[in-house]
């Protein structure tokens, strides 16, 4: 099958074009973060009026690259949910306006079973399985027995990783999106400052990152009122370790219990490179389960994972009509 996929629930219009599940014949994103920047985060307004003037462009360029015309695309997957609903109306109303005109079957996908089927993309998957999520929006710990079956484990009770790591960078005043510049700013420093981990009840597989990041600021705060400055280098490195430190912990707990054959990274701080390197490290001892992680360029957000997702959905027959809507706060296990 050939699927197209379209992706524009946050600030990336993306379009894709995916073939048999895992053959990218295009994944095109164009990213809005120079807009947002100066606002130090992404502001709804503007992405949508993004999103209206890119969608039509990316989608040409997607077919163009791939080498192919809407004729032989067999169904189109949308991004239903969850994410901004003015940015989610555009990519759903563009998607329903092709189908429509065409006669070409539409499915409608989950954002972050999208960001979980980005590693269709470069493995099979075995099930049982579990995506450890890790993005702007959602930190998620997610068992899988088969192919669209979803079951969340475990969650954070209130910032994301993706969030915490954006608001500390902030602290630190770095440009938006601060996730990558805390990631490299952590490998030049040492994580001396012995900052506080969440690990909640001990048989949760919950999150929790407020904590955290209040501790960084406060450290901050405190040292700057005793004239004092913390290096940003160490901050970071502090920071970092004491996420990876949770993120990981879990992660291996939770494979272990459930007893499955696979890990997958998921989601845009998967691009992280310190948790990237010490799951590897935790996982290679084990090795009845085989850790995935995808490439840098499928962990944020693209068109070619919603294209592997929708075409799971699209062989189990799932179809949506022309009532298809933007659910911004779409359940992940529905
Ligand atoms: P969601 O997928 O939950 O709807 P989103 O789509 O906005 O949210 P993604 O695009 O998946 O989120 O990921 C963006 C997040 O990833 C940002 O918070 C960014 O700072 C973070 N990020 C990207 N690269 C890195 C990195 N190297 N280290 C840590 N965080 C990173
Ligand atoms: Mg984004
Ligand atoms: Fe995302």
């Amino acid at each position: 099958s050939i699927i197209l996929g379209i992706e524009t629930s946050c600030d990336e219009t993306a379009v894709a074009v995916v073939k048999n599940g895992h053959e990218i014949l295009s994944n095109v994103v164009a990213s809005q973060i120079e807009s947002h920047k100066r606002f130090g985060g992404v502001v709804p307004e503007i992405a949508s009026r993004h999103h209206v003037e890119q969608i039509t462009v990316v989608l040409e360029e997607a077919l163009r690259q791939a080498d192919v015309t809407l004729q032989d695309i067999d169904a189109i997957a949308v991004t239903e949910g969850p994410g901004l609903v003015g940015a989610l109306l555009i990519g759903v109303n563009a998607a329903k306006a092709v189908a429509f005109a065409h006669g070409i079957p539409l499915v409608g996908v989950h954002h972050i079973a999208g960001h979980i089927y980005a590693n269709r993309l470069i493995t099979e998957m075995k099930f049982p399985l579990l995506s450890l999520v890790v993005s702007g929006g959602h930190t998620e710990l997610v068992y899988m027995e088969k192919h669209g079956s979803f079951e969340v484990i475990g969650e954070t009770r209130d910032d994301a990783a993706g969030e915490a790591y954006d608001k500390v960078a902030r602290t630190l005043s770095l440009p938006y999106p601060g996730g990558p510049h805390i990631d490299r700013l952590a490998h030049e420093g040492q994580p001396v400052l012995g900052l506080p981990r969440a690990w909640l009840e001990p048989d949760s597989y919950d999150f929790s990152f407020s904590g955290l990041k209040s501790a960084v600021i406060n450290a901050v705060h405190n040292a700057k009122q005793r004239g004092e400055v913390i290096a940003p280098e160490d901050l970071a490195a502090s920071f970092q370790d004491s996420v990876i430190d949770v993120l990981v912990t879990k992660t291996v707990k939770a494979a272990a219990e459930y007893g499955v054959k696979q890990v997958l990274l998921a989601g845009g701080v998967a691009a992280n490179k310190g948790l990237r390197n010490r799951l590897q490290e935790a996982f290679s001892p084990m090795q009845n389960i085989e850790l995935v992680i995808p490439p840098l360029s499928l962990c944020t957000d693209n068109a070619a994972m919603i294209a592997a997702a929708g075409t799971i959905l699209y062989s189990q027959g799932k179809r949506a009509n022309l009532a298809l809507n933007a659910n911004p706060g779409l359940d992940l296990e529905c």
